[in-house]
């Protein structure tokens, strides 16, 4: 069957990318120095500098492509830096790189299997980065960057070309370098080239601005050169996941589920269908494959099923970095009655380096609160800073964390820009953190039931 495989539009990615503003938009990159040693305070991230060079000499394999068939385990206490970490690598590998981020728990859902979550999980991780060059209609006048050697020294500049005929443009950079060292033009010469014969002659430069020039119209075959020759016409790559192409070709969901978020499952062999054009796409030089990272958070509340299909796909050629987070140590592995480290299978295991995440020292977990305040905007007084520093420590940082922007807000509604310590006491009145509310449920337990 002849089918059209689409892909989309850059649009799409844009509205993926949104997904990441928000907890961790202060991280930047894993903050290394060329010798992958990890600065102390730097592109976001603070200390944790054992996970972080752990991180990229990951992120080397991965680039040197000897990463393949493994995965990697975060393990550590909540609020660690695993998740900002897993991101800082994706950030690391490029701005197109898909990072997906799911909970474990997602995966148990109504409306699809659960290995038919996962392969869309493992899918919106694959990027393919796909070559097209500018269509030109008919009439437009087309801009190209060129380039030229002035004694020496590289210049570059703009070319307006105004043709309708493609073959001319695909001619010009040959054509560009005869006018330039047969005609002897200079840049602002208008040179115009006989459709039939290909030869070459000089305007001079006030035809440019001439009535002619206009009136010459869309098919009249001539150039005005501006600097040199031209380097090549304008490209434009633009990334799509191959869950989007999944989507976008799905008769039963069509594009706009894409934004709905509500996919459902999508049939395999119209995944095949799409491997196979995505192969002949990169054959022709037309696409190229991005692996991304698929981080999965809470990786202990997978069943044992999900675990063989963890197995089996990262063996296969288009597997993204499956980066796998757990603040669990021994723990029964789901769906058996076997106990075992972060409930992971021992075959999984096997193939997984683990990276241990260790809690903040008060200075670093100030370092961080100080990131967070300038990314938000917030001024915090150095006293609240103080004791935000200390409810982070007590309670977790992810708490302390979200407590800076309510702080801002109660602040705000008495008139003050600067965040004081009141504003956090009553924050912290106002919010519980887990501590708190576990305790607030015991209490309450007895008059609940009653
Ligand atoms: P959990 O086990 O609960 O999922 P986690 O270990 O994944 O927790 P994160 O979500 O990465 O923890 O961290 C909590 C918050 O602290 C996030 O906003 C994160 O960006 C920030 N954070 C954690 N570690 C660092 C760090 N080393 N430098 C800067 N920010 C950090």
């Amino acid at each position: 069957m002849a089918m059209q495989i689409t892909t989309g539009t850059s649009e799409l990615r844009d509205i993926t990318k949104m997904e990441r503003i928000g907890a961790h938009s202060h991280i930047r990159g894993l903050g290394l120095d060329d010798r992958l040693e990890p600065r102390e305070n730097s592109q976001g991230l603070v200390g944790q500098a054992k996970a972080r060079k752990a991180a990229g000499m990951i992120l080397k394999m991965v680039q040197e492509g000897r990463i393949a068939g493994r995965a990697m385990l975060f393990a550590g206490p909540p609020s660690t830096g695993k998740t900002a970490i897993a991101l800082a690598m994706s950030q690391s590998l490029g701005p197109d790189v898909p990072f997906t981020m799911i909970a474990a728990s997602e995966v148990f859902s109504l409306s699809m299997s659960k290995t038919e979550a996962l392969t869309q999980a493992f899918r919106r991780s694959i990027g393919v980065r796909i070559k097209e060059e500018s269509e030109i209609i008919e009439g437009e006048v087309v801009e190209i960057q060129i380039d030229r050697s002035i004694s020496g020294a590289t210049k570059t500049g703009k070319l307006t070309i105004k043709t309708t005929d493609m073959e001319t443009i695909y001619d010009l950079g040959t054509k560009m370098i005869e006018a330039l060292t047969k005609e002897k033009v200079l840049a602002g010469d208008v040179i115009m080239i006989d459709k039939t014969s290909g030869k070459i002659s000089k305007l001079g430069r006030s035809f440019a601005r001439s009535r002619d020039y206009d009136a010459m119209g869309a098919d009249t075959k001539f150039v005005q050169c501006p600097e040199g020759e031209i380097q090549k016409r304008k490209e434009v790559v633009h990334t799509v996941t191959l869950h989007e192409i999944d989507v976008i070709n799905s008769r039963t969901q069509g594009f706009l589920a894409l934004f709905a978020g509500d996919t459902g499952e999508i049939k395999p062999e119209l995944r095949n269908q799409i491997n196979t054009k995505v192969s002949d796409w990169r054959e022709e030089g037309k696409a190229e494959i991005v692996p991304g990272v698929l981080f999965i958070d809470e990786v202990h509340m997978l069943d044992i099923e999900c675990f063989s299909f963890l197995n089996r796909a990262l063996e296969g050629d288009l597997a993204p970095l499956v980066i796998m987070a757990s603040n669990r140590g021994m723990s029964r592995i789901r769906g058996t009655k076997f106990r075992s480290p972060h409930g992971l299978p021992m075959d999984l295991l096997d193939r997984v380096l683990i990276v241990s995440t260790k809690p903040y020292s008060d200075d670093e977990v100030q370092q961080i609160i100080g990131i967070r305040c300038q990314e938000e905007d917030v001024k915090l007084s150095p006293e609240a800073t103080q004791v935000l520093t200390s409810m982070a420590l007590q309670t977790t940082l992810r708490y302390a964390l979200n407590l800076i922007s309510c702080a801002q807000v109660l602040a705000r509604k008495r008139k003050s820009e600067e965040v004081q310590v009141e504003d956090l006491r009553r924050g912290y009145s106002y919010f519980m953190d887990d501590k708190r509310s576990v305790q607030w449920l015991k209490e309450q337990q007895g008059n609940l039931i009653s």
